[in-house]
């Protein structure tokens, strides 16, 4: 028998269904130089720095002297050690490597991080929100039925407008509460004081919170890097970085996932059961990879993907103020890649998604693609190349 929960998935994953539209509308139009600011794949290549030290890897694996099979336990000291030493310390946060685990990106983890958790807990997701949250629960059983394009189990925490697109607290109990800031789709940021009330929260309930910060080398000064800057979130957060954004790291696979050694729950260690689980299930990102992630953190390497973020922003930038400037609400953009704009004159997501496609040959992400709470808007990348924003503001200036 296989598992039931397949089947009550949507066949179509957001990202699919935006690509096969694409691509038929390629096919009925050859012509077309299409823009592509939908999916948020990056466009910059890998910088020098990381290049050396994979090169260098290579020729270590060639040689017998210094060949490495399967790695460390749970990532290589060098990489693990310099993410304590790189990514917290200047936060004055104190991290052992032990509460590090590197992974093949974020994707894996915060898919599989539910298998801490029993089937029977009571899941809070925001809306909109990543899919791979839903998904996964769903995939494990946790999520209940679905029913249209909500599931009964879950609590969707609405993020809009008028919340600044951070959710106030769940009226009823949960147990576990995905948070991603800064936030795809919406670009939020979560300011000290926002995370505070859920750290709080998460204390006093025993939730945990599940905090994906894939995005935080957008963040600018002032605001929340980790959830670990919060005072007792080690009591209660699990925390997912990745390298896909921060260093163009989306076709080599690295990122990390942190579990500080005071989480637990039923007198259990989450960390020990992650090590368990790791132990069990994964063999590590490759040794090239985690050269090259550790090479992020050498003062050249430091500068050069500083760079690459700030061409990033640049487009953001050029969009928002862009889209702002024809008269579009729009939000996000300033510490995240994302810019999330509201719908001309109410109009549907998948309506404009199509007017864009058929009428700028701009490709975007239709807001409910999201959850329902995204309905009405519409989800625009900073991540193409700085043409690419540059000539797909001037088209929906043209026609909008
Ligand atoms: N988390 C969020 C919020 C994302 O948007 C993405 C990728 O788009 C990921 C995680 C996955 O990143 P990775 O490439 O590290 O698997």
């Amino acid at each position: 028998m296989v598992n039931p929960n397949f089947a009550k998935m949507q066949a179509n994953y957001l990202f699919s269904t935006v690509r096969q539209k694409t691509n038929e509308y390629v096919a009925a139009h050859p012509e077309a130089k299409i823009l592509r600011l939908g999916i948020g794949d990056v466009t910059r290549p890998l910088v020098p720095e990381v290049i050396k030290a994979m090169h260098a890897a290579v020729y270590e694996m060639g040689d017998i002297a210094t060949f490495k099979g399967y790695g460390e336990d749970f990532g290589y000291r060098f990489l693990r050690e310099a993410i304590v030493a790189n990514d917290y310390a200047p936060l004055g946060v104190t991290l052992t490597v032990d509460e590090v685990f590197v992974n093949d990106g974020a994707k894996s983890d915060t898919g599989n991080i539910g298998e801490l958790f029993d089937v029977s807990c009571v899941v809070a997701v925001c809306d909109p929100v990543y899919p791979v949250y839903v998904d996964s629960n769903a995939i494990a059983g946790r999520a209940g039925e679905p029913t249209g394009d909500t599931w009964s189990r879950l609590v969707y925490m609405p993020c809009v407008a008028e919340n600044g697109f951070v959710p106030e607290l769940p009226k009823e109990h949960v147990d576990l509460i995905y948070l991603c800031y800064p936030n795809n789709p919406t670009g939020a940021h979560a300011t000290y004081d926002q995370l505070r009330m859920w750290v709080d929260y998460a204390l006093k309930t025993g939730a945990v919170i599940l905090y994906d910060a894939a995005y935080s080398s957008f963040i600018g000064e002032g605001l929340p890097r980790s959830i670990y800057e919060i005072e007792g979130a080690k009591g209660c957060a699990i925390e997912f970085k990745s390298y896909s954004k921060t260093a163009g790291f989306t076709g080599v696979r690295c990122g990390y996932t942190v579990i500080p050694a005071e989480l637990k729950r039923d007198g259990q260690s989450l960390n020990a059961m992650w090590k368990r689980r790791q132990n069990t299930k994964f063999n590590e990102a490759s040794y090239i990879s985690q050269r090259a992630a550790a090479a992020i953190y050498t003062p050249e390497g430091k500068r050069q993907t500083a760079e690459v973020t700030a061409y990033y922003k640049k487009n953001a930038r050029i969009i928002r103020e862009g889209l702002q400037s024809i008269g579009f609400e729009v939000y996000g953009g300033e510490n995240a890649p994302y810019i999330w704009l509201r719908t001309p004159n109410g109009m549907k997501s998948w309506d404009f998604f199509d007017q864009l496609l058929d009428r700028a040959q701009v490709v975007g992400t239709p807001g409910s693609g999201f959850g329902p709470h995204g309905e009405g808007y519409f989800r625009l990348t900073s991540f193409g190349t700085l043409e690419m924003s540059t000539e797909a503001l001037e088209r929906i200036r043209k026609v909008f």
